[in-house]
């Protein structure tokens, strides 16, 4: 597991570069800061000192008084190299890295970059502040029924749970979120990513690197005698066998996979050379996900519509009486023309006894779908729908989710 570090800011003025780093980063937790700027500078009336400490907050840029800086500079870049585990010996090349603080009981995970600047090293340090705390399966924007159709799954002993969906469409912090669930002292939860976004508590996370593949590392893992396995992708027949002899022999595997929809995840297991009798006892589940625009709830503004639009969206799923209906507003200050951020669709296909005995008797997808849409599985197009009847997104957003992803 990565070291965390726990910070001990001097009570008063730092006297060595330890403590500067120490000063450094608290100082920053405690404004609030996104992220930690420490650059030279050419002196100037205003800042006479030769570096600059400065502070994202809120968005803006803002210097701080650290003049102490000045006599320790480039030991102060050295020691967050060495906490961040990042290379000392590559001066003169951009690099990147990665710590954990921990500050009045909570993790706080760092990103580390550094750029030549003139011979003298630039640093930016990016806070992602509770970034363990948000990631959860309860903070997973879903409904209630399928929050707890995912926890029960997620707590099998053994099984493999597939995630699909687009480049951008969430997955990675969905994973996390059920990893970091599932993280404790109890279990064993082992990795192999590439790259490693996050670290979490609790879990041993792997790079894959041009000597290890996912399949090298899932054979390394069979001797690790882990609970919980995550390997980022299954890409070819390799990998997906790799993942299937994990998930057959005592762990619960979590991966990803690339299919159309959440269904689609068996028949590309099939063409990776699964058989379906080991997908049908295997397979726990597989979630689906894609991002739509969310509108800003600040400025959104109610809209009627037209009756052919109401006629086909009658069709998907039926619209409930008193639904009004938003469009996105003039810009205001939580948005950027109207939007703010994105909301996840999820899709979740559970493979349950009746499910798994039509995989083994190799059912096509339309059939396969057509039994999980009876027992209740929501689609990404009627989940799209229905964040629109919510008034979470826009027409607009939903007719170009329907146009680029509708088979
Ligand atoms: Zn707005």
């Amino acid at each position: 597991m990565e070291r965390v570090h726990s910070l001990r800011p001097p009570a008063g003025r730092p006297t060595n570069a330890i403590d500067a780093v120490d000063f450094i980063i608290s100082s920053a937790l405690k404004l609030r800061a996104s992220d930690i700027h420490l650059s030279p500078h050419i002196p100037t009336t205003e800042h006479p000192d030769r570096y600059l400490l400065r502070y994202r907050v809120h968005g803006k840029l803002q210097t701080i008084r650290a003049n102490f800086i000045t006599n320790y500079y480039n030991e102060i870049i050295a020691r967050i190299k060495v906490l961040a585990e990042m290379s000392s010996s590559d001066v003169g090349i951009p690099l990147d890295g990665q710590m954990v603080v921990s500050s009045g009981g909570d993790h706080v995970v760092l990103r580390i970059s550094t750029v030549p600047s003139a011979g003298i090293e630039e640093l930016v340090i990016r806070v992602q502040r509770n970034s363990n705390q948000n990631l959860s399966i309860n903070k997973l924007q879903m409904t209630e029924e399928m929050r707890m159709k995912l926890i029960r799954v997620t707590q099998q002993k053994s099984g493999l749970i597939v995630l699909n969906g687009p480049a951008g469409s969430g997955k990675t912090t969905t994973i996390y979120s059920i990893i970091n669930t599932l993280a404790s002292a109890e279990r064993k939860i082992i990795t192999a990513e590439d790259p490693v976004e996050t670290r979490l508590p609790y879990v041993n996370h792997t790079q894959v690197t041009s000597k290890t593949s996912f399949a090298s590392l899932s054979r390394a893992f069979m001797r690790q005698d882990a609970d919980v396995i995550f390997l980022g992708e299954i890409r070819d027949e390799e990998s997906a066998h790799a993942a299937l002899q994990l998930a057959q022999t005592g762990h619960l595997v979590l991966t990803t996979l690339h299919s159309r929809d959440a269904v689609g995840v068996v028949s590309r297991l099939e063409a990776l050379d699964i058989h379906p009798t080991n997908i049908a006892t295997t397979l726990i589940c597989s979630l689906g996900q894609r991002l739509i625009p969310s509108l800003c709830a600040k400025c959104k503004e109610p809209t009627h519509l037209p009756d052919d639009k109401i006629e086909f969206l009658n069709s998907i799923l039926p619209i409930p009486e008193d639904t009004q209906f938003y469009m996105a507003g003039q810009s205001c200050d939580a948005c950027v023309k109207g939007y703010a951020g994105r909301i996840p669709l999820f899709e979740l296909f559970v493979v349950d006894a009746e499910i798994s005995d039509a995989i083994n008797q190799k059912q096509s997808k339309l059939q396969l779908n057509a039994l999980a849409r009876q027992k209740g599985m929501s689609t990404l197009t009627e989940e799209a729908v229905l964040r629109y009847y919510y008034g979470y997104t826009d027409l607009d957003s939903i007719q170009t989710y329907l146009a680029n992803y509708e088979p």
